[in-house]
């Protein structure tokens, strides 16, 4: 039982401002693991107070990016020595395997940081050019105050996107984690410590939505950057809207996967089970829409059964489990009903179903559809949960249109013998990213959505720039 009784604002533990808690309960047993104060609004005016004092008085924004780089870099090191302790702590929270939490809910973190750092040194902050009455420094200044609000699936992940660019633009942060996992950000605040860097650069205050809207409308925020679902996005981009405020917004997804006439189906299904079920299914990115072509329908569908029902479905402590347990009883239920949304609409169950693989836990049996048309909710909507839904299609056009037959737009993947050919149907879907015999995130590449996915990018040189304003400085010759 990990317990918490303050909050890391201002570079000080502090009381809470109310009596509320946040219990954190183990989704493999059910059991409160960890215990921290429940944020309030009073909380947050008071991490605001901080981040707001630290950008506007404090050394962060004044430093020069190679002086943050080296204090992120102090970080970076802290965190590469304890990934292990990271990741362990997310599969205990959110039920997350630790094979896959191994890598993507602390070494990837990791690394996404470390990207930062080695920037700090290679990227453009300022350069001369000739002006019309004469040289004009065209410069860039940190965007200021971040509101940094992210979601429980991969948390420290979606928290680094966020942190280790801002701060390297020379911003102040308050990080908002949800309230199922809000552990691993105590942990991080310890290595920020640790790390020296300054008092009230990095904030965080664990609370709900209703203290997360505060946050995004309070008026000591310049930016907010949001990693969640598209129905909050859409509040958030309507607040930060009227407040013309900056705002970058990570949304959901219906990713889908395009299989190829001359796919290698063998190589294609096992990529499926991380591009399609990483993370117990509980990813933005996932590839949840499988697409056969008519003529390899049958022999797709029977591989695809075969891969999903032989999953070993456990306790996601066990390095050996591929599927875990759901984040939460909610999120069982509401998978589960999508499940008879799927029965209901005409789809024809493959595998899985409503048949809990374990009692106790938040487990839901690893699914497949078949005969799934794109107008179905199943198709459409996103689940969250390891829920597959497979498609036939007639011929590449129709599998490209299918595809792009979506309000979302994050990422997707095509699967072939040709990779130059599948590269040139990855341009014609339209998502921010799409893999060839892959999906994968690199921290050097831009990510985002396109469509309802989000507003932006994170990661590689353009996640920097969401951080930064640009001035120019023009003078006479
Ligand atoms: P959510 O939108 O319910 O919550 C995300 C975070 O925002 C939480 O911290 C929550 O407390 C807070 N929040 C919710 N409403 C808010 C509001 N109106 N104002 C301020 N804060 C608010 O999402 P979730 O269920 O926690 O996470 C799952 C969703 O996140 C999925 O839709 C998934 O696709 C998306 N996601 C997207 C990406 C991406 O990079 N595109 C990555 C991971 C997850």
């Amino acid at each position: 039982m990990q317990e918490y009784s303050r909050f890391f604002i201002g570079g000080e533990w502090v009381e809470p401002a109310g009596t509320g808690t946040i219990d954190v309960v183990s989704p493999h047993t059910e059991e409160v693991i960890g215990r921290v104060p429940e944020g309030t609004n009073a909380d947050i005016d008071r991490a605001v107070a901080a981040a707001r004092q630290a950008f506007d008085h404090g050394p962060w924004p004044r430093m020069t990016p190679a002086e943050r780089g080296e204090a992120l870099g102090r970080l970076s090191a802290i965190y590469a020595a304890n990934t292990q302790q990271m990741a362990d702590l997310v599969v205990a929270e959110m039920g997350s395997p630790a094979l896959f939490a191994a890598f993507a809910q602390s070494a990837i973190p990791q690394m996404v940081l470390q990207y930062y750092v080695d920037l700090a040194s290679s990227y453009t902050w300022e350069e001369e050019r000739q002006g019309m009455q004469g040289p004009v420094t065209v410069t860039k200044e940190p965007v200021g105050v971040v509101a940094a609000i992210y979601p429980w699936n991969v948390p420290q992940f979606t928290l680094l996107l966020k942190l280790a660019p801002a701060l390297l633009a020379g911003c102040t942060v308050v990080a908002k984690p949800s309230p199922e996992t809000p552990l691993d950000a105590y942990l991080l605040a310890e290595w920020v410590k640790e790390a020296g860097i300054p008092d009230g650069v990095v904030n965080f205050v664990p609370a709900g939505r209703e203290v997360g809207a505060h946050l995004v409308a309070h008026p000591g925020v310049d930016k907010v950057s949001f990693t969640g679902s598209t129905l909050a996005g859409r509040q958030i981009g309507e607040v930060c809207g009227r407040q013309l405020k900056r705002c970058t917004l990570e949304l959901g997804g219906k990713s889908a996967a395009i299989i190829l006439e001359d796919a290698d189906l063998a190589t294609t299904i096992e990529g499926f089970k991380l591009a399609s079920l990483m993370n117990n299914g509980q990813a933005c990115a996932a590839q949840t829409r499988i697409l056969a072509p008519r003529s390899r329908y049958d022999e797709v569908a029977d591989a695809l059964a075969a891969m999903v029902g032989g999953l070993a479905v456990g306790d996601p402590a066990d390095f050996a489990t591929e599927v875990g347990p759901l984040v939460a009883r909610r999120q069982q239920e509401r998978v589960e009903d999508y499940i008879r949304i799927g029965q209901d609409e005409g789809a024809k169950l493959l595998v899985g179903g409503l048949d809990r693989p374990h009692d106790r836990g938040w487990y839901v049996a690893p699914t497949v559809f078949g005969n799934v048309t794109n107008d179905m909710r199943i198709a459409r909507e996103e689940i969250f949960g390891p829920v597959l839904a497979l498609l036939p299609y007639e011929d590449e056009e129709d599998a490209i249109r299918i595809a792009n037959d979506s309000d979302y737009g994050l990422g997707g993947s095509v699967w072939t013998a040709d990779v130059e050919h599948g590269i040139e149907v990855a341009r014609r879907v339209r998502t921010g990213s799409c893999g060839v015999n892959l999906y994968s995130i690199d921290p050097n590449t831009p990510f985002g959505g396109f469509k309802n996915s989000g507003l932006g990018r994170e990661l590689g040189p353009e996640g920097l720039e969401a951080y930064l304003e640009y001035k120019s400085i023009p003078r006479p010759a």
